[in-house]
């Protein structure tokens, strides 16, 4: 069987290298907020185009200390998507914060510019005042920016970039991440950038407010033992840091392996009854996920596993139908009608950089011969 994501393959990709790191570390005698950390820190904000990354527990935990570290939390609403890791939704709770959930377009699956523009410009009643928009880049694209980003700006709401899926994705150019006030990263195994554990990072450019995240990751101190306000245990193991030095080095080809697969399987799907991917004009997705479409979904899943290909469905259910928020978490108006209907059509085929060719072209095989 060919498996959707593989980071067992990405390990042994890279074995003596991330092998080598780990023993550093082991024998260095620090395993927390060391130089291994502060070195990815350098390296990841070089990488990405901003001054300051903060690297904490998970990409959930950037989330909320994105949030917080910007003031937003209880009395205020912020605004995202339904259709994305339920992650994204529990760190604005855990923020403190009452998320207001927006659907999404259709063809790209990121935030429908018009719904955010109709919440921004009529909130719904009962909610407490927007304070921020988490937008969400997901699959590997960037959302609309171009639109999204003059939207906040018009109606002085912060805007996060939940960029756990688009580690390097850019849009005219610019990296994904680089456009709002803070960006938040995962590296949770399966990601682009993933590492052998949990990992996360907050990317921002102003400099007090990398200060202020700093602290909030690690109980509010700005001097050791000194709490100045209360805080959080959320921080990036030496251990993952080294191995994600190891690991940045080699994204950019492997986000570049990933774009070429994306386009075979674009090519195989020419004909058949999933419908491929599209990205946005002036966008270079990173493919984080490779989301085919079809109406007969379930039974197209079928078939693939038959032919030894497995696949997966991102995301089953939307947040708004989650048993833990259905009928308590606020909806925009109009509900989110594209985000069920993708949720219902949407497969997740096998994406990542250490598939062989060969592998590639079973994939193909399968998807010309449904
Ligand atoms: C993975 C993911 C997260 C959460 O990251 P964790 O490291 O698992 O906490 C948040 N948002 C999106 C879109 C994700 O894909």
């Amino acid at each position: 069987m060919i498996q959707q994501a593989n980071p067992g393959a990405g390990y042994r990709a890279l074995q003596a290298q991330i092998d080598a790191a780990v023993a550093r570390v082991l024998a260095s005698g620090w395993y927390v907020l060391g130089q291994e950390g502060r070195a990815f820190e350098a390296e990841f904000a070089a990488w990405l185009g901003l001054p300051h990354v903060i690297g904490c527990g998970n990409g959930t935990d950037a989330i909320a200390l994105a949030l917080r570290g910007l003031g937003i939390g209880a009395g205020q609403a912020v605004v995202t998507v339904s259709h994305t890791a339920v992650a994204t939704v529990a760190a604005i709770e855990m923020a403190g914060a009452t998320p207001l959930l927006v659907d999404i377009d259709p063809v790209h699956y990121t935030m429908d510019p018009d719904a955010l523009r109709r919440v921004l410009e009529d909130p719904p009643p009962g909610l407490p005042p927007i304070g921020a928009v988490v937008v969400v880049h997901l699959y590997g694209q960037p959302a609309d920016l171009d639109r999204i980003v003059p939207l906040c700006r018009e109606h002085r709401v912060a805007l996060i970039e939940d960029c756990a899926q688009a580690h390097g994705a850019r849009l005219h150019e610019r990296r994904a991440g680089t456009f709002g006030d803070a960006a938040t990263f995962s590296f949770y195994p399966t990601k682009n950038l993933g590492a052998l554990g949990d990992g996360g990072a907050v990317a921002v450019a102003d400099a007090g407010l990398a200060e202020r995240i700093a602290a909030l990751r690690q109980y509010g101190w700005h001097k050791q033992y000194i709490s100045d306000e209360v805080g959080v245990n959320s921080r990036l193991d030496e251990l993952q840091a080294a191995i994600l030095r190891v690991k940045l080095a080699h994204l950019d080809s492997q986000n570049a392996r990933r774009r070429a697969i994306a386009a075979a399987y674009s090519a195989a799907l020419a004909a058949g009854p999933l419908v491929a991917p599209r990205i946005r004009d002036g966008a270079e997705s990173v493919f984080h996920l490779y989301v085919a479409r079809s109406k007969q979904r379930d039974a197209v899943q079928a078939q693939l596993r038959e032919a030894g290909i497995g696949t997966g469905i991102h995301y089953p259910v939307p947040v708004h139908l989650q048993p833990a928020y259905a009928g308590r978490v606020a909806i925009g108006p109009g509900g989110c009608p594209e985000t069920e209907a993708a949720s219902r059509e949407i497969l997740s085929l096998p994406l990542y950089a250490e598939l062989t060719d060969e592998q590639v072209q079973a994939v193909c095989a399968g998807l010309r011969g449904l």
